[in-house]
């Protein structure tokens, strides 16, 4: 690339929606990302909310999917999590732009007098600070080499003409002006519909958006529409003809048995070449050949045999809405694919299994606890909030007893040190102080760093280091021995330091602490076949090639293959030795570990 040398000029992709909302636009974003860099080219990513939301910190799963967490603690929409995991990438929170962010940025040099006593309008003030925005971001290295990315692909959500994205789309408009023809491409994202009674794609709806989108001064150089089956040949004339998209440049986004085909399907339709072309990308890039989607290919094709089960069942609070725990169901996807098993997640409602529900909703009560029985593997995930929080306990005594393998994650740890502190300890009324506050066993407390009063971006967040403080345990060998971990964080809990002792006096293993040594990160029950909790949520950074070492530790566990698994990453002989001498000691006793943190064999696990 940059074949013509001076500085490089960045490259922008435009994905919009269009007719109704929900059409996998992110997805395909992503795909479209996956696509170009498979044609070797380097790849970031911006998504727009136009929402007033700062963040997506403060809004509620069960409304807006998960909130998101990136390396530098930035809470952000769902889809910066496809970025991540589509793209091999490490997204930051510049790279998720809100309506909320850029007014606040507007207002912020108003209020400092950076406008000189003009009149700020939407028009040039806001519209000038999205294209500022978009064009800093977009240099932000991502993919871990330096210097900036080839392409930014931009995602605009919502659907054109919501009143919300006016600003943006005007922004948009004079950018793709301002960067010129040959840097800007536009893919509108849209659906056609067959109506059931005469089994005829309908182009019309398409038609309309693209007129809105062309009213907007945006102008589409391909067309992604979503439809049951592949497009017929008059209804992409008729597109094209009233679009005044070339008809290979319209591609159709057909129902696909996973979404891991996507971008093998773009790639079949020739989606690189009008992209490539549209970017005056066609002579510096090697696209003679097919870009190489041969991972891809072989994973997506490979999931769709997959025959042997493992169920895991998810016990938590929002289990109406699987967006909820959207990285969480890849993470548990990653793991099992690569083990070569069908993932069937049970969502059981935390609070069904509760005491109440037996007597109040019988048969929801029996549902949930033959979900439960049933499944192969428990995870308890992250929460806010007393509802399920019993329920969620209950589930931890199942698992405990029972041997079943069991993964909790940040609130799913600590009801899990709660459970051993009643059930164990005897403590009958030991508990977080989130959930009880005036409890005389706090073993889950407040974080002095903490804001009770203000909720936005106040938590304990983004990429914190864990030293396992033990190197026989199942966590540090599942991370391949090293010294230690970063991974992500989003509380505002922690297990009571003052407790600690007590409870691992009594058999509970804290194998993971922070630097200090004084927040516990990982927790184990070394007798039981499987039984982890972290305060960290690991779902965030796997991907599909690299599943996370934990949730592949569940899986393997709920196999039955967890000791051939742990086999492969055993450390070697004298290496034990070296790290038991710290065992029993804190953090700062590990100064001694190389810088990476890795001891020696890492084969296939990532962090
Ligand atoms: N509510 C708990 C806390 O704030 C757990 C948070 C979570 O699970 N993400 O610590």
């Amino acid at each position: 690339m940059n074949k013509g040398g001076g500085m490089k000029k960045m490259k922008y992709v435009l994905v919009t929606g269009g007719v109704v909302s929900g059409l996998g636009k992110g997805v395909t974003a992503s795909s479209i990302g996956v696509l170009l860099k498979a044609c070797g080219l380097r790849v970031t990513s911006i998504k727009i909310d136009p929402y007033l939301n700062t963040d997506a910190g403060t809004m509620s799963p069960f409304e807006h999917g998960e909130v998101y967490v990136l390396d530098d603690g930035g809470e952000v929409d769902l889809d910066l999590g496809n970025y991540e995991r589509f793209l091999d990438i490490k997204l930051t929170r510049d790279n998720n732009i809100t309506t909320g962010k850029i007014y606040q940025a507007v207002i912020d040099k108003e209020r400092r007098g950076d406008y000189l006593g003009k009149t700020v309008q939407v028009v040039p003030h806001i519209t000038d600070a999205i294209q500022e925005w978009i064009e800093r971001v977009a240099m932000i290295p991502v993919d871990g080499q330096p210097g900036p990315a080839d392409v930014c692909v931009i995602e605009l959500g919502g659907t054109i003409g919501d009143i919300e994205s006016m600003p943006f789309t005007e922004a948009l408009g004079q950018f793709s002006y301002r960067v010129g023809a040959g840097n800007f491409c536009l893919i509108h994202v849209s659906l056609v519909p067959v109506l059931s009674a005469v089994g005829e794609q309908k182009s019309k709806p398409t038609q309309h958006s693209v007129r809105g989108l062309r009213s907007l001064g945006l102008t589409p150089n391909i067309l992604a529409c979503r439809s049951t089956l592949a497009l017929e040949e008059n209804v992409k004339q008729k597109l094209s003809q009233f679009c005044h998209v070339p008809a290979e440049n319209i591609i159709t986004l057909y129902d696909v048995p996973n979404i891991w085909h996507l971008p093998s399907l773009l790639r079949d339709q020739k989606a690189h070449g009008a992209i490539l072309g549209a970017l005056n990308l066609l002579g510096f890039v090697n696209v003679a050949r097919e870009p190489n989607l041969k991972e891809w290919t072989s994973r997506a094709e490979s999931c769709d045999m997959l025959l042997e089960p493992v169920r895991i069942a998810i016990v938590g609070k929002y289990t109406g809405l699987s967006d909820s725990y959207l990285s969480l169901l890849k993470a548990l996807l990653h793991a099992s694919v690569s083990l070569r098993k069908k993932l069937v997640v049970d969502w059981v409602p935390a609070s069904d299994i509760e005491d109440e529900t037996a007597k109040e909703n019988p048969d929801a009560y029996k549902a949930a606890w033959k979900l439960l029985q049933g499944a192969d593997g428990v995870l308890v995930p992250g929460g806010f909030g007393d509802r399920g929080v019993e329920g969620k306990i209950l589930a931890a005594k199942y698992a405990r007893e029972n041997r079943i393998p069991f993964l909790g994650i940040c609130l799913g740890m600590q009801i899990a040190v709660i459970e051993f502190a009643r059930s164990i300890l005897g403590l009958q009324d030991a508990n977080s102080t989130e959930f009880d506050p005036d409890t005389k066993n706090p073993c889950v407390i407040f974080m002095p760093e903490g804001s009770k009063t203000h909720f936005g971006g106040t938590m304990r967040l983004g990429s914190r280091r864990t030293y396992f403080q033990v190197m026989d345990c199942k966590s540090a060998k599942l991370y391949g021995n090293r010294g230690f971990v970063d991974e992500r964080h989003r509380h505002r809990y922690e297990v009571n330091p003052d407790m600690v002792s007590t409870l691992e006096d009594a058999g509970l293993s804290f194998t993971g602490k922070d630097e200090t040594g004084q927040r516990m990160e990982i927790v184990e029950l070394p007798n039981h076949p499987y039984y982890i909790g972290t305060q960290f949520h690991p779902e965030f950074k796997s991907r599909p090639g690299k599943p996370s070492a934990l949730f592949l530790g569940l899986i393997a566990a709920a196999c039955g293959q967890l000791d051939s698994l742990l086999h492969a990453h055993k450390i070697p002989n004298g290496m034990a030795k070296k790290v038991s001498l710290y065992q029993n000691g804190n953090a700062t006793k590990f100064a001694k570990i190389p810088a990476d943190g890795i001891y020696s064999n890492c084969n296939g696990v990532h962090a």
